[in-house]
């Protein structure tokens, strides 16, 4: 593949956004130039007023290959990465069957990968009660990392993890010097609120809101900042839903403790007071809290408290939300994000006077850095992949089923105004998303580190 160039009014560098040419050949970026240094006599893409930010990296996502197919998968999952501008997912190690804590299950993922995918992926391995024994060799197969629960995960199969769990697990994982990725609810605070609701009606969003209470993640993260300073491996709050977390994480950054922190496009976008009942499409956990707490999550962006935003794609066939019964207790809980998570954020994030050199901190440069992949993805430089995606930041779209492109067209956001459009992906120098459709054969491949 020879050198070529792609164009634009606005690139987001690391810089800045400025009018630049981005130069690639095989595959890589060979450099970002300003337009009146572009090489004569190159094939180029001019995408005028169009931006070209990194290809976002989407660190929290449930594939659910091998195993559960019919909830999600390879192929369909990495084109809904592709056409919301997303060039890598790094897969959550359940929902899938066998779960990834192991090698020999690693190995199966990698099989039912093969010759799949739209973008690149990785794989997270799981911390279970019981693995500790496979979580160094789990790293050195090519995981950038772990993730655990503190409460059931609200499916069998990836057992969740006790303090005297974690104190097993946790030498393992601070001799791999790769993070841990932890769901932060303790059972305690859930369980006895879910006595206390036994006999409410779960067909109202705020029974489901009241069965989580903050407390439930304020005390994990108090445990796991504790542990943190215990161990000294890199801890991961996961999907931060209780804004009121972010004094102690503010703290523990300001005393150097090695932890970062992720919240989802649908708790900066969603808010309790909105969610009709019945509407079990807006069931995760932790959940949606008020307005006032959306506003303080944005504010922990804003201070840099949060260091990233990731969809945690949580699909499942439309059957699993229970949506004639409109039982928040029994539905499944999860939001797929994929496809969305870009003109979401980007509404919400505009609105607030952020700009795109923040979406893509938040969304590439952030999860690239957790993900161990960050000398090599999130950033638009010389010698990184050239993965990059074509965005008209000015253009609206009411959500509907035909943006989503995972397996299940259920969606949240469905009917929602949103701003921003995708127009193109580009994976390694080659275009794999443009005009709802994905040329090429599959040219993903697995990240290993
Ligand atoms: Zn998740």
């Amino acid at each position: 593949m020879g050198l070529k160039a792609f164009l634009s009014q606005k690139v987001v560098t690391p810089h800045g956004i400025e009018a630049a040419a981005v130069l690639v050949e095989d595959g890589r970026i060979l450099d970002v130039v300003p337009p009146h240094q572009l090489p004569t006599q190159i094939p180029m893409k001019d995408f005028g007023e169009a931006a070209i930010l990194p290809g976002l990296v989407d660190s929290h996502v449930h594939i659910n290959e091998p195993g559960r197919t019919e909830w999600e998968g390879f192929r369909t999952a990495t084109r809904a990465a592709a056409a919301g501008g997303c060039t890598l997912l790094v897969d959550m190690p359940l929902n899938c069957l066998p779960a990834t804590t192991t090698v020999a299950t690693l190995e199966a993922k990698r099989k039912a990968a093969n010759r799949q995918c739209h973008v690149d992926w990785m794989a997270w391995g799981g911390v279970v009660s019981d693995n500790q024994e496979h979580i160094e060799s789990l790293a050195a197969a090519g995981v950038p990392g772990f993730k655990c629960f503190l409460i059931h995960p609200g499916i069998d199969g990836f057992t969740m993890v006790n303090e005297t769990e974690l104190r097993a697990a946790l030498p393992h994982v601070a001799r791999t010097r790769s993070p841990l990725l932890v769901h932060a609810e303790l059972p305690g605070p859930v369980d006895e609120a879910e006595r206390r609701l036994a006999n409410a009606d779960w067909t109202k969003y705020a029974t489901y809101l009241q069965s989580r209470p903050e407390e439930a993640e304020l005390s994990a993260i108090r445990l796991m900042l504790s542990l943190c300073s215990e161990y000294r491996f890199r801890l991961h709050i996961v999907h931060l839903a209780a804004g009121e977390a972010l004094g102690m994480l503010h703290a523990a950054k300001s005393e150097g403790l090695p932890v970062t922190v992720e919240t989802c496009p649908h708790y900066l976008h969603f808010a309790s007071d909105k969610i009709p009942d019945g509407q079990t499409l807006f069931k995760c956990a932790p959940p949606i809290r008020s307005p006032e707490n959306r506003e303080t999550l944005w504010r922990g962006l804003r201070e840099g408290v949060i260091d990233l935003v990731a969809t945690d794609h949580s699909p499942c066939p439309p059957e699993m939300k229970r949506f004639a019964e409109r039982s928040f207790r029994t539905a499944w809980g999860g939001i797929a994000g994929l496809s969305l998570a870009l003109p979401v954020m980007w509404t919400e994030a505009s609105r607030r006077g952020f700009t795109l050199a923040d979406i893509a901190r938040w969304m590439a440069e952030g999860p690239a850095r957790l993900a161990g992949c960050d000398s090599l993805k999130g950033q638009l430089v010389k010698d990184f992949d050239a993965d990059f995606f074509v965005f008209e930041p000015e253009a609206e779209f009411i959500a509907a089923e035909e943006h989503l492109h995972y397996r299940h067209r259920v969606s949240p956001y469905l009917g929602e105004k949103l701003r921003g459009v995708v127009k193109a992906t580009y994976l390694r120098g080659n275009c794999v998303f443009a005009h709802g459709e994905f040329p090429g054969d599959p040219s993903g491949r697995e990240l290993r580190l």
